[in-house]
């Protein structure tokens, strides 16, 4: 069984409906409603990542908004919680939709002045719903950076939620009003090495949350390459070692790098118990293809199988970390009494 643990919906998100949502409450007109999708709409979108799941052999994926679209800093603290529980409405739809194909992973109204505890209760709420993980961004202020650390006592209350829940967070960034850092191609790695690096430096709080997990995206950011400068900073900051971090049992990365060579540096840089399978299939950039293949650039399974890992760490990275890192997936495999022979 293949789980492909990183996809986005990004075609239901930018349904024409749903971005003039988004337009107009930013604009402040003061929708009172969100838009109704229609069944037909929400299957329309997912038409092109159900086919390349079928070609890849992906069994499962977990999906969630996009990314693009939390657009944490822009808005208001309610503005942002209302269209947090819209894109989260759509994706549960768009799984319930789909049986054993999808589960759900949702986004959260952050906001820089948003109480952390009320973006608790709305992930206590989504995950009664069933949702089984929720990226959060640890940027916060568009690529500005002006945040303190995401690590800080401020997001306390949302920590403590997810570790109640069983439930990882996923640090993934988002929107960047910065033109020097365009969001899949700058913003998103930023978002990942401070994220690793802040959990780095935040050495009391796996103390404090030692049930606590993270996912950092796109192969962890620069983990294949900069390992090693992160071992020797941490010795010299007398921060938590990389290794440390890794071998805790609170932080995960997963595949999402796009070539060979990378990928095998991943798998050199970081403990196999460490990375999940992952793609952003038809996301990132859909369509375009890697020259080294001639096939899709996220087609990231070719990466995996090609790389000359054995069939049971292939296992490991396709299913099995995966099913110990995000728990209630299974448990919403089963709700929905999958068709397919699959279960997490
Ligand atoms: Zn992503």
């Amino acid at each position: 069984m293949i789980v492909d643990s990183h996809q986005h919906f990004v075609r239901l998100a930018k349904h024409r409906d749903i971005e003039r949502f988004r337009e107009s409450q930013l604009a402040g007109e003061a929708p009172d409603s969100p838009p109704e999708l229609s069944d037909a709409d929400i299957g329309q979108s997912l038409q092109t990542v159900l086919g390349l799941m079928t070609k890849r052999g992906i069994d499962t994926a977990f999906a969630s908004p996009r990314a693009k679209a939390m657009a944490t800093h822009d808005g208001a603290a309610e503005q942002n919680e209302i269209w947090a529980d819209l894109n989260n409405s759509l994706v549960l739809r768009a799984c319930m939709l789909n049986r054993g194909k999808f589960a759900p992973v949702g986004m959260l109204g952050q906001h820089g002045s948003a109480p952390s505890d009320r973006i608790a209760r709305q992930m206590e709420r989504w995950a009664r719903a069933g949702f089984i993980a929720f990226n959060f961004d640890p940027d916060g202020s568009g690529g500005r950076w002006s945040n303190p650390p995401f690590t800080a006592r401020q997001n306390y209350p949302v920590f403590e939620a997810a570790q109640a829940l069983d439930v990882p967070l996923v640090l993934h960034g988002s929107e960047s009003i910065n033109p020097n850092f365009p969001h899949t191609a700058v913003q998103y790695l930023v978002a990942d090495i401070a994220g690793f690096v802040q959990l780095m430096m935040a050495k009391q709080l796996f103390r404090e949350f030692p049930r606590l997990r993270f996912v950092i995206p796109h192969g962890g950011g620069a983990l294949p390459c900069q390992i090693g400068r992160w071992r020797a900073i941490a010795k010299f900051n007398d921060w938590s070692a990389p290794d440390e971090i890794l071998g805790s049992g609170n932080v995960f990365v997963d595949t999402c790098v796009y070539n060979g060579l990378n990928m095998k540096m991943l798998f050199d840089a970081v403990p196999l118990d460490n990375i999940l399978f992952g793609s952003e299939c038809d996301g990132a950039f859909p369509g375009i293809v890697n020259p080294e293949t001639g096939d899709h650039a996220d087609n990231t399974r070719s990466y995996v199988d090609e790389s000359g890992l054995s069939s049971a760490d292939r296992r490991q990275i396709y299913f099995g970390n995966a099913a110990r890192v995000y728990p209630r997936a299974s448990r919403w495999i089963e709700s929905q009494g999958s068709k397919s022979n699959s279960s997490l």
